[in-house]
């Protein structure tokens, strides 16, 4: 295929994004080309933006991507669910590409921390095929990728923060091993508490309690299944913890989650679990996020604390599952409050990392 695809580029953090213009690469056995229908901004996104994480540049971000197959490699056939695959056919695929080969991935299954791991949206586009991020008119997808058909049912903004968000919070849900009808905290209601509330609420959890210092965004997330929320602005801890203790029967949470990205909320949410807890930490993705805390609670309460970084396919799988049959249920519609086209990009990046919107979305 000849052409030519446009991508925003990022080569330096705090600066505006530019439009440049790459070849559409050749495509080689196991790859696919996809003109990328949406992409929305995620808060790693904006952390690389602001210069709070480090990336190499030039690179495309974006990684939260819908999009279209325009060109199937020699040997692709199936997706990962062994769906058959055509052109033109909507997919979503893992943030990451790895090898299936190496000690992480085999032995150890742990896909996202394959040693020779690429990530779209997070590595130089300085090379060939250059287009490996979201924030592009198409994507190149290398055969260590795991793709999913999108089901007809979504919409591509509902669709988007699968791979990312959604997936994320899947991962967190599966290392926290919660059971019908037990109790959970969720620190922080932007899209990945919104997520997690959805699935605690379609697992059967009895309480879900969430935390977060805005209004508005508790009063969104009641309508994804949180049956308790506490405004914390301005509250000490032991009212916080006192006020968790109060909605469990006096015992505190099964399980919690922080999504809020805040550590100094770490040790607030390891009080407000029971004896015999389960913690899980996905928010503190960037490096310097420290917090204190008095490891003899661990031992004389016997607490779990788990970390969780991006996930594993069947957690893409869950989130597209979940996301088709409780579009009814859950306003995920809602998670996408902005939409851009790629020449308004540098708006978009701006109105995301405001905080007004939850997701925005990118059009290209
Ligand atoms: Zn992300």
């Amino acid at each position: 295929m000849i052409g030519k695809a446009r991508a925003a580029i990022m080569t330096a953090p705090k600066e505006d994004l530019k439009i440049v213009e790459y070849p559409l690469p050749v495509v080689e056995k196991g790859c696919i080309l996809v003109r990328i229908t949406c992409c929305t901004i995620c808060g790693s996104d904006l952390h690389t933006w602001m210069g709070r994480r480090q990336s190499p540049v030039p690179v495309i971000l974006g990684h939260e991507i819908v999009g279209k197959i325009v060109e199937l490699g020699e040997g692709v056939e199936h997706d990962t669910g062994d769906r058959p695959l055509k052109v033109g056919d909507r997919i979503t695929w893992t943030i990451m590409d790895n090898c299936a080969k190496c000690f992480l991935c085999r032995e150890k299954g742990m896909m996202m921390k394959c040693r020779h791991l690429r990530k779209y949206g997070h590595d130089s586009c300085a090379e060939p095929p250059h287009l490996m991020g979201g924030f592009a008119e198409y994507c190149y997808i290398t055969p260590g990728t795991c793709v999913i058909k999108v089901p007809d049912n979504l919409s591509d903004e509902e669709a988007a923060p699968a791979n990312c968000a959604l997936s994320t919070v899947a991962a967190g849900w599966e290392a926290l091993g919660l059971q019908p009808f037990e109790n959970i905290m969720i620190q922080g209601a932007g899209a990945l508490g919104f997520y997690a509330a959805a699935l605690a609420k379609h697992y059967g959890c009895k309480r879900i309690i969430v935390t977060d210092i805005l209004d508005h965004r508790l009063a969104l997330i009641r309508r994804f299944g949180a049956t308790d929320t506490i405004n914390v602005r301005g509250m000490q801890e032991q009212d916080i913890v006192g006020a968790v203790r109060d909605l469990t029967g006096g015992f505190g949470v099964d399980a919690a989650m922080e999504v809020a990205g805040l550590p100094s909320l770490i040790p607030t949410g390891l009080r407000c679990l029971r004896i015999g807890g389960r913690y899980v930490e996905i928010g503190s993705a960037f490096a310097g996020a420290n917090f204190a805390f008095d490891a003899s609670e661990f031992v004389f309460r016997q607490l779990t604390m788990k970390g969780i970084h991006n996930y594993d396919a069947r957690h893409l799988q869950m989130g597209v599952d979940l996301l088709s049959l409780t579009r009814d249920i859950f306003p995920f519609r809602e998670i996408v409050m902005g939409k851009v086209g790629l020449d308004d990009i540098n708006e978009g990046m701006r109105l995301a990392e405001s905080g007004e919107a939850v997701r925005v979305a990118i059009f290209p």
